[in-house]
């Protein structure tokens, strides 16, 4: 039994390859490794039109035209080039940028790094939901900001963010809207020909595909200068220089794909599973359900769970591969900064599992994993009933 695999309740950090994604890949990686920079043979050839047939798949996933995506090594990437790209472009225009205070440390950490060249950034508060508060959001945007950049969906308590109001809001002000999809791609519908959206991070692990290779979406209409990061051979009409990752880029095409094939089963499979959870869970009462319930993906439920001691929480729970908060942030004794803005104390925001699941999630997962969790949390409370752990108001 030691040496049986915990259950994989950690899609929100990665997900699995999907079996028929590898397949597509291996033969770039075996016989067709030409350069898709080569122009002047078959082998560079081949490859250029496979990564060219994969920018199509990607740009079908959200509405876009092949022409507007352009390759990354992930959505951290995407995410510097994106707000760096933009605050250097426009710097006469204005130094301000405008952000949430629950976005991915990618988005966070960036400001920062634009904060020490001497841009000014604002952070804001969510309402207790996890939700922007649309009309604070439009109280930010000052006739100086040059871009406002929202997650779709967020990566720790799974809430989906109203992109049509805040865009719209953007468009009227002549803002930048930069918006981080990374965990949105295959789980809501994106549409950039309908949607006021100027520029798109995407990722492929977080759906089904490989690791290391990402996208940003840059719309034109209206044209958005993004100044490259990356120099070198030029590729990516110059945005992003370095040779394409044919397998890797194969890889993420065939992912949004099927993504896009089956996301409608993808979503039903996953409600089903949240909702079974969330009728287990009640064996836990009481716990505290952060983010909201209904503008919420179907992959994700995050819960924090009073009067037991975090560490031991995980601890306890050897049987099953989650985290407490997001994966980048896991190492580190720090509490969630995303549960923080949605007011939870600190200790209630350790005692916390974000459990997150997809298409290979089966219900016997779920429920060994709902076994495991009612065995652990009554354990703890049995022998150490912190009355400091309280709930909060
Ligand atoms: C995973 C994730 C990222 C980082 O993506 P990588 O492709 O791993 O660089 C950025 N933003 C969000 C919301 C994520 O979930």
């Amino acid at each position: 039994m030691a040496s049986e695999r915990p259950i994989y309740l950690d899609y929100g950090a990665t997900t699995p390859v999907d079996p028929r994604v590898v397949q597509a890949m291996l033969p770039w990686l075996s016989e067709h490794f030409g350069n898709p920079a080569s122009g002047s043979h078959a082998w560079g050839w081949e490859a250029e039109e496979a990564v060219e047939q994969a920018r199509r798949q990607v740009a079908a996933l959200i509405g876009a035209q092949a022409r507007d995506i352009v390759w990354t090594s992930g959505a951290t990437e995407s995410n510097n080039l994106a707000l760096k790209g933009v605050a250097h472009s426009y710097q006469d225009k204005g130094r301000h940028l405008v952000t949430v205070k629950t976005e991915h440390k990618a988005v966070l950490d960036t400001m920062h790094a634009l904060q020490g060249e001497g841009f000014e950034v604002t952070y804001l508060d969510v309402l207790p939901n996890g939700l922007v508060d649309i009309d604070a959001f439009a109280a930010a945007l000052r006739p100086d900001t040059i871009v406002a950049s929202v997650m779709a969906v967020n990566n720790e308590i799974g809430v989906v963010q109203d992109l049509q109001a805040l865009g719209s809001l953007c468009r009227e002000r002549g803002v930048i809207f930069h918006v981080d999809a990374a965990q949105a791609t295959g789980k809501v519908a994106l549409d950039m020909q309908a949607m006021p959206i100027d520029l798109m991070s995407l990722a492929s692990h977080k759906t089904y595909g490989p690791k290391g290779i990402g996208a940003l979406y840059v719309g034109r209409k209206p044209r958005v200068r993004v100044q490259a990061q990356i120099h070198g051979g030029g590729q990516e009409r110059g945005m992003r220089s370095g040779t394409l990752a044919t397998h890797q880029i194969v890889g993420m095409g065939k992912a949004f794909a099927l993504a896009q094939d089956e996301m409608a089963q993808d979503s039903a499979h996953a409600r089903a599973l949240q909702q079974r959870l969330l009728t287990g869970l009640q064996a836990l009462e009481p716990i505290v359900i952060n983010g909201d319930l209904v503008q919420r993906v179907p992959h994700n439920l995050n819960i924090s769970v009073p009067y037991v001691e975090g560490e031991a929480l995980l601890a306890g729970l050897p049987e099953l591969a989650l985290s407490s908060g997001s994966a980048c942030t896991s190492a580190s004794l720090e509490p969630s900064h995303v549960l923080r803005a949605l007011g939870r104390s600190d200790a209630l925001a350790h005692s916390t599992l974000r459990i997150t699941f997809g298409r290979f999630t089966t219900e016997a997962d779920i429920d060994r994993a709902l076994a495991c969790m009612q065995r652990c949390v009554a354990r703890l409370r049995a022998i150490s009933p912190l009355p400091e752990l309280q709930v909060q108001p």
